[in-house]
């Protein structure tokens, strides 16, 4: 698994960031007058040389180079087309690389988080739909499990199209297809005739993954037209790396579209969801009327900073493909060790086998457990589930004072 992605040193990602900087608009060496832009304040943001050389976050952070539009197609800003190049190239690892799409045959762009990642996504497939089937807007839904996140209760109310959520069981978090058969008869009831299904590759909540070979073969019998978007904010830089034999990549003809976050398991700073689509769909969203944008703009956020499509590259080249691989085999022993010892205590939880989430049963004693160890639940006036997520801090070390709390609390 590795195409693009090849680990780097610290000095070629000096060389690399330095240089794609050097490639933007130098307001200071240039007569730079009409672009509404500049460096950072340096009254206020420490522009010390010593220092930012040998830091390139931080030195792209007081270039502060502008991402607005999407540079994987089309033309795009001159004015920052070196870290340009460098977000084509993050968007080249993640699609290739890391969810198996062909060479150049996906669009994509950093986001502002997951959250916009799938409005962009509903946003596009409505558009489609309308575009090409002339639909009106009560005529198409989304369709998602009821563990799915709430963005897609916002994608539904931004853009004024019904949702309908599948009843998960209990236990398992899975969706029979019969529960997916009945949603959608009513939403066919209710006049839907194209649907925007989200499938889940590890949900907020419980790290379950949907069963995508169990949806689309309800779809395909459905009569409806269906378009498949991913949600990967959390699983995108985990699940693909702890199952080879994941359905939920490009090499599914059923998926057009994926959501990752950096800024969740990949450490990366607030401000790095990523959105992949397969090539000829974003323009539905083109916005002819941003006519100042060279390019126009084919997202949905505008201005937003480059300097993050840096950091999540840098994280990506850093590790390279097999530092990031065993990242998450570390995590994964971590947390099967959790698991067991929670079976010894005959304490509920669920887990998917491929995923870092733990969602422990809350029990009457629990409530204290959970709140010092800042475990996160399901609802917060009435929780059912205590979720531990086991990231590079949670060592076991750490894990284990939790598990004596817990026998603790049993007794
Ligand atoms: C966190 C999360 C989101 C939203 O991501 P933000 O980056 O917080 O906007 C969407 N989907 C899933 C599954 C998530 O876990």
């Amino acid at each position: 698994m590795s195409r693009k992605w090849k680990k780097k040193s610290q000095e070629e990602i000096k060389n690399i960031i330095y240089g794609a900087l050097e490639q933007n608009i130098n307001y200071n060496k240039q007569n730079i007058l009409g672009v509404p832009a500049s460096y950072l304040d340096e009254k206020v943001f420490n522009q010390d040389a010593y220092f930012l050389k040998e830091a390139p976050f931080m030195f792209a952070l007081t270039q502060n180079p502008n991402h607005i539009g999407c540079h994987t197609t089309g033309t795009s800003e001159p004015f920052f087309k070196g870290t340009h190049e460098i977000e084509k190239k993050l968007i080249e690892i993640c699609a290739t690389d890391i969810l198996k799409g062909g060479e150049g045959e996906q669009d994509g762009y950093v986001a502002s988080g997951g959250t916009e990642a799938n409005i962009q996504a509903i946003w596009i497939y409505r558009n489609y739909y309308k575009r090409k089937f002339s639909a009106e807007a009560s005529e198409i839904a989304i369709i998602c499990s009821a563990d799915s996140h709430y963005s897609m209760d916002k994608a539904a109310n931004l853009l004024s199209i019904p949702i309908y959520k599948i009843p998960v069981d209990e236990f398992s978090r899975k969706m029979s297809s019969e529960s997916i058969g009945s949603v959608i008869e009513q939403a066919k009831g209710d006049g839907v005739k194209h649907l925007i299904v989200v499938c889940n590759m590890m949900t907020t909540m419980f790290g379950s993954v949907d069963d995508i070979d169990v949806m689309t073969g309800v779809l395909e019998t459905s009569g409806c037209h269906f378009m498949i978007h991913v949600d990967g904010a959390y699983g995108g830089f985990y699940y693909p790396f702890t199952d080879k034999q994941s359905k939920l990549t490009f090499r599914n003809p059923a998926i057009t579209s994926f959501t990752l976050d950096a800024h969740k398991m990949a450490q990366s700073p607030y401000g790095t969801g990523i959105f992949l689509i397969r090539k000829n769909f974003i323009h539905y969203v083109n916005t002819k009327e941003a006519s100042y944008v060279e390019g126009e703009d084919l997202t949905l956020i505008g201005s937003r900073s480059g300097a993050n499509a840096i950091a999540v590259w840098m994280i990506l080249v850093k590790n390279g493909p097999h530092g990031w691989f065993e990242k998450t085999l570390i995590l994964q022993k971590r947390t099967e060790w959790l698991c067991e010892k929670l079976t010894a205590l005959g304490i509920g939880y669920f887990r998917n086998p491929k995923s870092n989430i733990v969602a422990i049963r809350a029990t009457p004693g629990m409530e204290k457990v959970a709140s010092k160890f800042s475990l996160v639940p399901d609802s917060h006036s009435s929780p059912s589930w205590f979720k531990v997520v086991i990231m590079d801090h949670v060592t076991i070390e750490k894990l284990t004072l939790l598990v004596e709390d817990l026998e603790v609390s049993l007794s």
